[in-house]
């Protein structure tokens, strides 16, 4: 569900809606909140980024293909990664590796040490 707060009136006594965050609605006169798509997706995860799409379209109803528009569209974080570490090959969301391999590189590699190679 996509709300247009133009033509769209609440559910409970037809008064307008402002919107008062990102996918969230509110009716003016009664002050039922009302939530789209995007508002559901963001109220269920919360903080959290590691949730699989399968689970938050059973919790929030909202199609999988919907949700992935939102990844696509950066509003949402993906849970899954699309990008994979060139090191060890886990998934990771962005970058070319993953924390611990960006770390364990950072230590190994001279150039980052002090000093460097001398003969
Ligand atoms: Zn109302
Ligand atoms: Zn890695």
């Amino acid at each position: 569900m996509i709300i247009d707060i133009g033509t769209q009136r609440c559910s409970r006594c037809h008064g307008a809606l402002e919107q008062v965050g990102e996918g969230v609605y509110r009716c003016k006169l009664c002050k039922t909140e009302v939530l789209d798509d995007f508002g559901r997706v963001k109220r269920f995860l919360g903080d959290r980024t590691d949730i699989p799409v399968k689970e938050i379209y059973k919790a929030t109803g909202v199609p999988v293909s919907v949700i992935r528009d939102f990844i696509d569209q950066g509003r949402i974080e993906d849970p899954e990664g699309k990008e994979i570490c060139q090191r060890c090959g886990r998934k990771i969301r962005e970058g070319r590796y993953c924390q611990d391999c960006r770390r364990s590189i950072l230590l190994a590699d001279p150039a980052n040490g002090k000093g460097g190679q001398r003969f």
